[in-house]
């Protein structure tokens, strides 16, 4: 389908989703691609999903119902020049970074520029605005480290709120599902080139063991035991005997048991199946990490 304009000139095509996911798995959906508030709020009026990197979905292969709405335009910019009366020598408030900036990139710019605090986040092929509403982290460090203000478009508008006005934990900002993260002003810590760097190759070590082929991450999220003890779920899916097996053209990684890979032509449907294996052999509840669309 050729693209048309909306009202507001919001860019409005029918787009398979798997070329926007790191799996490369999903079907058709309406997207809307949207530049400013106004194309924003235009996409909102109508049963709608946000998509940022696509690094956490797996999505169905007939699609989803809803407008997938995507953030471009000012919401995919970055001014990182420090606010005058915000910043001191010892904290960089920036400018307004989109909520569509893809993460690695961003924080490449950081380290050129010395600024510390997202460094932990490395590895993450998450937008931002993704990042900040999973609160994605690692044991190095989380979004919520690095920021300031947030900007959040509903419905009925955009609003301002800083970290400390919302309910955020380990993996979660506490905002609503569908609530969309149009931008942030980021709280840096000045620092050099060299240390960012230093702390941003320490905490990418620990990726050395996943695998290189499309995935949306782990699989599952680490369970408690019942005496309490978390548990790798990587390591129960590999004490079953599970790394390896395929269906379709999907399958559990060899190199590490919590990450399904896409070998190339997998389908959703190949995907469920291997979770569906996973969850009947490994002998505890296993919560899944990722999110299904629909
Ligand atoms: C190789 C790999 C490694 C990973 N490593 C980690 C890791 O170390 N730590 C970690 O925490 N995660 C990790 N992940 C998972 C994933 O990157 C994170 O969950 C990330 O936060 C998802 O962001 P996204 O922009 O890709 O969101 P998507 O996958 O596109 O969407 C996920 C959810 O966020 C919502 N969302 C997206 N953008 C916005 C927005 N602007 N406003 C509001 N809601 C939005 C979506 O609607 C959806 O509900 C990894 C994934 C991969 C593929």
């Amino acid at each position: 389908m050729t693209a048309l304009l909306s009202r507001t000139g919001a860019r409005v095509e029918r787009l398979p989703l798997a070329r926007y996911t790191t799996l490369g798995v999903g079907g058709e959906a309406e997207v809307w691609t949207v530049q400013d508030h106004a194309q924003l709020l235009e996409a909102m009026e109508a049963p709608y999903r946000i998509l940022g990197g696509g690094s956490n979905l797996v999505i169905a292969d007939q699609g989803v119902p809803e407008r997938v709405i995507r953030l471009a335009g000012q919401f995919a910019a970055t001014d990182l020049t420090p606010d005058p009366h915000l910043s001191t020598s010892d904290q960089i408030v920036t400018g307004w970074v989109g909520g569509g900036v893809p993460l690695p990139g961003l924080l490449r710019k950081l380290q050129r520029l010395g600024l510390g605090n997202l460094e932990g986040t490395v590895g993450i092929p998450a937008q931002l605005g993704g990042a900040i509403w999973m609160n994605a982290g690692t044991r190095y460090g989380e979004t919520f480290d690095g920021l300031h203000t947030l900007e959040i478009v509903t419905p009925e508008g955009a609003r301002q709120v800083t970290p400390d006005e919302l309910p955020w934990t380990y993996r979660s900002s506490g905002i609503p599902r569908n609530h969309i993260v149009t931008r942030a002003r980021l709280n840096l810590r000045p620092s050099t080139p060299e240390t960012v760097l230093d702390r941003m190759q320490a905490a990418d070590v620990a990726r050395k063991g996943q695998p290189k082929n499309r995935t949306p991450g782990c699989a599952f999220k680490n369970p408690t035991l019942e005496d309490g003890q978390k548990v790798s779920a990587g390591l129960l899916i590999d004490r079953a005997g599970l790394k390896g097996m395929q269906a379709g053209q999907a399958r559990i990684a060899p190199e590490h048991g919590n990450f399904i890979v896409n070998l190339g032509g997998a389908t959703a449907t190949d995907v469920h199946a291997l979770l569906q294996l996973i969850r009947e052999r490994v002998p505890v509840p296993l919560e899944l990490e990722y999110e299904l669309w629909p």
